[in-house]
């Protein structure tokens, strides 16, 4: 099969690999039909997560059929149409039992494969893929949710949610600020409304972004940067400041912006991937009560999630800007890295 591999910083190639075949009995194979590429996928590009080897098939993201079942597995059928979560879990071990499907520790054979597709294990930038726990990790598809609105549930959706909404308490008539509109931000932005966030503002350099953003149910929009945007934000707040703060970008500045615009005893939800150490003033943060959150999304919220956009009350579907099929891939990654210029939130493979 063709497949895209990482071959070091900067390096990947769309290349003959041989095909996944099932290794343990609860796997499945999945023929990918759709996949996309994530902010995550241009961090381990630039080399900032250095426990993805060269020569792993990249991806984490996807929708596909199940062509072929290990002895155990029980949920699915071949030829069933299923999301690919991007962590895969055993659903039983002891991190598995309180949710924290990231951090499975694997109960037969494979361990420590809660960690995304494409970090330890092959993803799904390929024609197949092999999907260990396929009880636990893959979700299926009902007949009215495209493949377009699918693969947003694999990653980004929970994401947002997880990381960003839940881990960051808001609650009915909040202020929000989400920093960061990409497409886990406006993942963020849409189901903090689902929360009752009475404003919810995002917060961009990219103009483009933010008006993206005002489609997602932003209340108001923030050039990042900009003279007297921070005047800005507070002025939304009376002064106050915000009641939750959602740092989806990955810098030491957009984290420094989080933590500056929330109020006395609020929530910093932190979603982006650091690749660098950040230095915190604890001694002002303990004197403002501040909560700070992070972690890798568990993917746990999926069912729930797929719920909402199966009844379009998360337009999934208009995250979906970029069409491309499998043998363009490297123009895909050139699309979705310039998205300032292309106004790429997600580019799909098929
Ligand atoms: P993206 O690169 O498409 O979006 C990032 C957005 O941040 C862009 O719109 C960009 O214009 C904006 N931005 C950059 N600098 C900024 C600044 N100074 N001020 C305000 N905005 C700024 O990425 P994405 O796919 O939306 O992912 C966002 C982050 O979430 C990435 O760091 C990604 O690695 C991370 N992520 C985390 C998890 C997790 O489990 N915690 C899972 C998936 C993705
Ligand atoms: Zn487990």
């Amino acid at each position: 099969m063709k497949a895209l591999v990482y071959d070091g910083p900067g390096q990947i190639s769309w290349t003959d690999v041989p095909n996944p075949a099932i290794l343990h009995p609860s796997d499945a194979i999945v023929r990918v039909d759709t996949t996309t590429i994530c902010g995550t996928d241009l961090h381990i590009l630039k080399g900032d997560v250095p426990a993805v080897h060269n020569g792993r098939i990249l991806g984490h993201e996807g929708v596909g059929t199940v062509i072929e079942l290990g002895q155990t597995v029980s949920n699915f059928t071949v030829g069933d149409r299923v999301i690919i979560s991007c962590i895969k879990s055993c659903g039983h071990c002891t991190n598995c039992r309180i949710g924290l499907y990231s951090h499975c520790l694997g109960d037969e054979g494979e361990s420590g494969i809660g960690w995304i597709f494409g970090h330890l294990i092959d993803g799904t930038q390929a024609e197949y893929v092999r999907v260990p726990y396929a009880d636990n990790s893959l979700y299926k598809l009902p007949e009215n949710v495209s493949d377009d609105q699918g693969v947003m549930l694999s990653d980004i959706l929970p994401t947002g949610f997880e990381i960003g909404v839940k881990a960051g308490h808001v609650a009915p008539g909040d202020v929000v600020a989400v920093i960061g509109a990409g497409p886990v931000g406006l993942a963020a932005i849409a189901t903090a409304g689902l929360y009752g966030a009475a404003t919810i503002i995002a917060i961009d350099l990219d103009e483009n972004r933010l008006d993206q953003a005002l489609v997602f149910g932003a209340t108001n929009t923030v050039v990042s940067g900009s003279p007297g945007w921070k005047a800005q934000v507070l002025a939304l707040t009376d002064g106050a400041g915000v009641d939750v703060s959602i740092e989806a970008v990955g810098t030491p500045q957009t984290l420094t912006m989080a933590l500056d615009l929330v109020r006395p005893g609020g929530h910093v939800a932190n979603v982006g991937v650091h690749g660098q150490a950040v230095t915190l003033n604890m001694a002002e943060l303990w004197i403002r009560n501040i909560t700070i959150s992070m972690g890798l999304v568990n993917a746990s919220t999926t069912p729930m999630l797929l719920k909402l956009v199966a009844q379009d009350k998360i337009p999934a579907s208009k995250l979906a800007t970029h069409h491309f099929t499998f043998d363009q891939f490297l123009e895909a990654y050139d699309t979705f890295s310039r998205a300032a210029e292309t106004k790429a939130l997600k580019v799909i493979l098929t």
